[in-house]
């Protein structure tokens, strides 16, 4: 991506309400950092650069989250196939193609509320899906996982009503001498399962690191937040810098 555009999928990208392993998980497609099967055997790991599911196309980012069969089935069903189709008329890169989704207007019409997450929801299951295929477990069909993406979306989105309209300022960048680290921890009361990311960002808005993890237990969500910190802080000390803003949908420091 180019920097300016960075800026725009970043801000968008962070308001949006999902949980923070799947912004990471947008975050590195749009980097064009997924590991799929085209990387793996470019590396001359040894897998088969071809798309386990259809065998028809290479599994690169455009094929498994847009191209394959089995994804358009799933878009269709989503009822989200005229953006798609309008995205990928627009680029030919799948990162490219997941900006233009999650930043664009259409001319083919006004994407229902809630169609960014809803796309980003999309291609974390379906990359989900995928890494199950490589372990062997059994996919589901294309109806089934359209259901599942549907209900996670709904989950998300209501699960944090408020964070689009609580941070009013988008991202903005660190002064030259200090990079900037953002945070965000999802917390379930009822399972007291937290989820949170960690990225790291400098002064020209660039991606330094970012990370993501789970915890099977904690107190309440300020203990996330705390903790979310304080992985954030490890972060910023093993890519070398010293000085770091924090901050978070819920504060700043
Ligand atoms: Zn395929």
């Amino acid at each position: 991506m180019e920097s300016s555009t960075n800026n725009t999928a970043w801000k968008t990208l962070w308001k949006l309400r999902i949980p923070a392993k799947v912004k990471i998980f947008v975050w590195r497609t749009l980097h064009g950092a997924l590991p799929c099967r085209v990387v793996l055997a470019n590396r001359h790991i040894k897998v088969s650069g071809q798309c386990p599911l259809c065998a028809i196309g290479a599994e690169d980012i455009l094929h498994m989250l847009f191209k394959c069969p089995r994804a358009a089935e799933i878009w269709s069903l989503l009822e989200c196939q005229k953006f798609i189709s309008e995205a990928l008329e627009y680029d030919r890169a799948g990162s490219a193609v997941l900006e233009f989704l999650l930043c664009s207007s259409f001319r083919s019409g006004i994407p229902p509320d809630g169609f960014p997450e809803l796309v980003a929801t999309t291609c974390w299951y379906l990359w989900w899906e995928r890494h199950k295929i490589g372990h062997d477990e059994p996919v589901q069909l294309p109806a089934q996982s359209a259901f599942a993406i549907r209900s996670l979306a709904a989950n998300f989105t209501a699960a944090s009503p408020s964070k689009a309209h609580l941070k009013k300022q988008g991202w903005t960048k660190p002064p030259t001498d200090r990079v900037k680290l953002n945070v965000d921890a999802g917390f379930d009361a009822d399972s007291l399962r937290a989820t949170m990311g960690a990225i790291i960002r400098d002064h020209h808005g660039n991606f330094v690191s970012a990370t993501n993890w789970k915890i099977d237990f904690v107190a309440d969500v300020e203990a996330a937040e705390a903790h979310v910190v304080r992985i954030g802080l490890e972060l910023v000390a093993l890519t070398g810098c010293t000085r770091v803003i924090i901050e978070s949908d819920s504060f700043r420091m």
